[in-house]
């Protein structure tokens, strides 16, 4: 499921590819996937308007237009936006819920094998109360050791990797890298918050800040198969994978078997001796 490395990834590349271009016209196959708008007011006011940037906060794709409305794209678990710099009917297939087509004759396809992603068109100064629901951004500057003692204060008896993936707490981690995060900083995902040390929280932070930029450099990870980039090319992230799905397979760090439980509902990998 694409998180914050892999919608970062999106973004950055749709920056460079969608700045200034004007939308022509939009094809919607699956109409029940634009939400909070008829699909003829979508259209109406989307058809026309130019691109002025693309953003990202949380796990939302933010494409604001000229027109002071921005378009928001969750990928939930399995879209895909693909751009093409012209249109070919054979990269269109199944999945292929919305086409937007540009004048300049590009296109950008979103696919959504799983269904569970969602479009909608709000007006642009109604997104700081969207924004509103997400804890700290990670990777900027102003989320520092501090402030994620802070954020950890707060939650104490909750247990670390669920907090983690928590949005409204701190946004953009979710079941993959949280693990990660985990692993990195030699903490048990089962760990209450208030039993770790001034060392773990540390190795916490700064497991975040490492691991979610390399996520970035390497274009994210594809091991569900479904997340792919804007030029259909899977991430690389997946060579550098510790503990996601590798459970029964020997770590690499110690050696031991990695074990894969179930905490807060979500199937976690970690490795019983090198997690404590
Ligand atoms: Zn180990």
């Amino acid at each position: 499921m694409p998180e914050l490395p892999e919608v970062e990834t999106i973004k950055r590349q749709l920056s460079a590819k969608l700045k200034n271009k004007k939308i022509a016209t939009v094809e919607i196959k699956i109409p029940k996937l634009i939400q909070g708008i008829s699909i003829f007011k979508f259209k109406q006011l989307i058809v026309g308007a130019k691109i002025k940037q693309v953003r990202r906060r949380a796990k939302l794709l933010i494409v604001d237009l000229n027109n002071r409305y921005s378009l928001l794209t969750h990928l939930k678990m399995s879209g895909q936006l693909i751009f093409l710099s012209k249109f070919s009917a054979d990269k269109i297939n199944s999945s292929t819920v919305i086409i937007y087509f540009f004048t300049d004759g590009s296109v950008l396809l979103f696919n959504n094998p799983r269904r569970f992603a969602y479009v909608k068109l709000v007006a642009t100064d109604q997104l700081t109360n969207i924004f509103s629901e997400f804890g700290p951004e990670p990777l900027e500057s102003a989320f520092n050791l501090a402030q994620f003692k802070e954020l950890l204060a707060r939650r104490p008896r909750s247990k670390i990797k669920p907090i983690l993936m928590d949005q409204h707490w701190l946004a953009g981690i979710g079941n993959l890298y949280a693990q990660e995060i985990c692993f990195y900083a030699e903490v048990s995902p089962f760990r209450l918050v208030n039993s770790l040390s001034e060392q773990e929280m540390k190795k916490i932070y700064q497991g975040i800040k490492k691991i979610l930029p390399m996520a970035i450099k390497y274009r994210g990870s594809s091991t569900d198969q479904h997340y792919v980039d804007t030029d259909n090319r899977p991430g690389d992230y997946n060579a550098k994978i510790m503990v996601y799905s590798r459970q029964g397979k020997k770590c690499f760090r110690c050696g031991s078997i990695i074990k894969k439980i179930k905490l807060s509902g979500r199937g976690t990998c970690y490795c019983p001796y090198c997690q404590k």
